[in-house]
């Protein structure tokens, strides 16, 4: 839809099954459930209909009943993701410098023309609520144009991000560098203009690229912008593949290792998204937990580029917090299902729970982007992003495996993860609002 479809403002109580996660081994399904969400689009309730029913008498909610067929689950979150590689997507390179340079790097240098940052834009960001994405962690170009442009687009049709321009000043073509001043002044206005905009829906990042495309004037000017604005977040890549590492190694000689490239310039902290980390050491490990980083794996990336074995439940047995991330146009597909499915077969000897797999889409990757107080589950008070999922929407999954019975939750749990993809997103809700509904067929 090209604009949002604003609700009129009223309380609505929707009757359904409901699926929501409260840790990585606690994953609550109500087989006939009730998501109360007030006219301001804040959670209300949730709880068996039985027991909120008073409550939606007493207080004139419209009730909006599901079908059988229907699941609502909280609305995914995308911990890492390129928008200007979405016309990349699935192009084949030997590794990721080679990658950057054959197909990346020239898309990129597109969206110096604002019409074409535009295009992409709305695609992007419609395509993300058709996934069921309703919170972002977003890679733009350097252009600040086309960095504003994705802003506009994201407020217009009631995404959630959490989003940046992207910062590079060496080691790209010269279409995509500008000089570290320039960057650290077009980067802060950006921040200005744009930081908690949207009732907070929009959130700006710092996002230099990696330690590669980074001079040390300007990771060290990010950090002078880190310290100046300590509710901005940073984002960006560490430790993905090996011969990466080894070029970190020769340009910042005097680093013991990657992770030690950003805490020297202040990157690292509670607001800080780090894609990857697949060869971290334990001490690296050990030092992002302390300063509370956060990490996001992106497992159909990991497989694609051939980067590695992330270390999945080491990371979540270290309380490390951690998101999925989908990382289009390494990885191939914007659907957290599929990243679910991914994170799975990318452990080839450990089972990883269902419930926490489920919990990682939703509720941990609202906290690896320290937005737990606002989203990830259906808490009183939390903002209403919620996805209507529709199980009968794929052949394979037949109304025999929706069934209503609790006991049942673990089967339709694993069928949502090895089976779904956005053919299932229904409806798409973001604080109360409906910013997605499926054509009809
Ligand atoms: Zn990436």
């Amino acid at each position: 839809m090209s604009n949002l479809n604003r609700l009129p403002a009223k309380n609505y109580a929707y009757r359904g099954p409901i699926m929501h996660a409260f840790s990585r081994d606690d994953v609550r399904f109500l087989a006939d459930g009730g998501l109360l969400v007030d006219a301001a689009g804040t959670i209300v309730n949730c709880d068996d209909w039985q027991a909120v029913k008073s409550l939606v008498t007493a207080n004139g909610f419209e009730v909006v009943q599901l079908s059988p067929q229907n699941l609502l689950v909280p609305g995914f979150v995308d911990a890492h993701v390129h928008l200007p590689q979405m016309a990349v997507a699935g192009c084949q390179a030997e590794n990721l410098l080679s990658w950057l340079e054959t197909h990346i790097f020239a898309e990129e240098s597109r969206f110096a023309d604002d019409s074409y940052a535009q295009s992409v834009s709305e695609w992007f960001f419609k395509a993300l609520l058709a996934n069921g994405t309703t919170l972002a962690a977003v890679f733009l170009t350097s252009h600040p144009s086309a960095s504003q442009i994705a802003f506009e687009t994201a407020q217009r049709l009631g995404n959630r991000v959490v989003m940046g321009q992207n910062l590079m000043d060496v080691n790209a073509p010269a279409s995509l560098l500008r000089s570290a001043p320039q960057l650290l002044a077009e980067t802060e206005a950006l921040c200005q203009n744009w930081h908690g905009q949207a009732d907070g829906r929009l959130q700006y990042a710092w996002v230099p690229r990696f330690a590669l495309t980074s001079s040390e004037a300007l990771l060290s000017g990010i950090g002078a912008l880190r310290q100046k604005y300590p509710d901005v977040y940073l984002h960006t890549h560490l430790s993905e593949q090996l011969t990466e590492i080894e070029a970190v190694k020769g340009q910042f000689p005097w680093a013991e290792d990657y992770t030690a490239v950003y805490e020297r310039f202040g990157l690292l902290g509670g607001r800080t998204i780090l894609a990857h980390g697949i060869h971290l050491s334990d001490d690296e490990l050990t030092r992002l937990q302390g300063l509370d980083a956060s990490l996001a794996h992106c497992p159909g990336s990991n497989f694609f580029l051939k980067s590695g074995r992330f270390r999945l439940m080491e990371v979540l047995n270290r309380q490390l917090r951690l998101g999925l991330g989908s990382d289009v146009g390494a990885g191939p597909e914007l659907s957290l299902f599929k990243v679910m499915k991914d994170a799975q077969y990318m452990q080839a000897d450990t089972l990883i729970p269902l419930k926490t797999l489920f919990y990682l889409a939703t509720l941990g990757g609202a906290i690896a982007l320290d937005q737990q107080n606002r989203l990830g589950n259906f808490e009183p008070g939390k903002e209403a992003d919620f996805l209507i999922l529709d199980l009968s929407a794929k052949s394979c999954l037949n109304s025999q495996k929706v069934n209503k019975q609790a006991n049942q939750a673990k089967r339709l749990l694993s069928t949502l993860i090895y089976q779904g993809d956005d053919r299932l997103v229904e409806a798409t809700y973001i604080c109360g609002q409906l910013v997605y509904r499926r054509p009809i067929a």
